[in-house]
């Protein structure tokens, strides 16, 4: 059976079959134009996300961790830093916590994980208008249809900045690439540069990306060199320069919980 591709509707080719949860035998394809990476129709799941973090990834802390510092120089230096900001498909809210603890009105939302982090910071349409970016982390990859994704999101913010990790030059072979992640069966759809280029173009977008796993998708204008420059500072003392200015929200939410709960 043809498949076509989710991105831009080329015909796609097959590429190998791989085995997911060590019993279904799942085909890939890759399209010819785009790049783009898509496994056949996930029928298999539900049974992938009984545990809708996957308990495979021990490298959740430290990538939150991480992800913190690089967003945070982003927001501060790119964006209006006094803005709302929302962590979609937040799990349990380690990333909002930490940039709230850095400073920024971070919002959280997730339809599948409970929110154990970051309570009485759930994110309310009717209340939380006008956000200013709008943070999607190891998502793309779990998406069946990123474009319908991609749409809703640009329906929140016009900013979107995303973790998902890209494979370059040419398809990776089965045994090359962890993030298949044949064993836990979350990941359906994966990206090369060119393929976020092309979804930029489609939405009338800039893609800045640092080449790996970390991109934004945005109308603004800025250049690569700038994007890479903050990206790399990140990792310096400049995040504590960040939470310095802008003033943790640490103590304020606590007393903030207190009082609600006191009511
Ligand atoms: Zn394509």
């Amino acid at each position: 059976m043809d498949c076509i591709c989710k991105i831009c509707g080329t015909k796609s080719n097959y590429i190998f079959n791989a085995v997911l949860l060590n019993k279904y035998d799942v085909k890939y394809y890759h399209c010819p134009k785009c790049d783009f990476i898509q496994t056949e129709e996930p029928y298999w799941f539900d049974e992938a996300y009984k545990y809708p973090i996957n308990i495979e990834d021990t490298g959740l802390v430290s990538r939150n961790i991480l992800l913190a510092k690089r967003t945070s120089s982003m927001l501060y230096f790119l964006f209006n830093k006094k803005g709302l900001f929302l962590d979609y498909a937040a799990g349990y809210g380690l990333f909002v916590r930490l940039m709230r603890d850095n400073g920024f009105d971070f919002y959280w939302s997730d339809i599948h994980t409970e929110n154990l982090l970051a309570k009485g910071f759930e994110y309310n349409p009717a209340v939380h208008k006008n956000i200013t970016l709008i943070t999607v982390f190891e998502c793309f990859e779990h998406f069946s249809d990123p474009i319908k994704e991609v749409k809703k999101l640009l329906n929140i913010s016009p900013n979107i900045i995303f973790s998902t990790e890209t494979f370059s030059k040419k398809v990776p072979a089965p045994n090359e690439w962890d993030y298949y992640g044949f064993s836990h069966g979350q990941h359906i759809s994966f990206y090369s540069q060119k393929t976020l280029q092309t979804i930029a173009q489609k939405f009338g977008l800039n893609l800045y990306s640092n080449g790996k796993s970390y991109h934004l998708l945005t109308k603004k204008k800025i250049s690569n060199f700038v994007f890479n420059y903050f990206l790399k500072v990140s990792l310096s003392g400049l995040p504590l320069f960040v939470k310095w200015r802008l003033g943790s929200k640490r103590l304020s939410d606590s007393i903030m919980i207190r009082n609600k709960r006191s009511l």
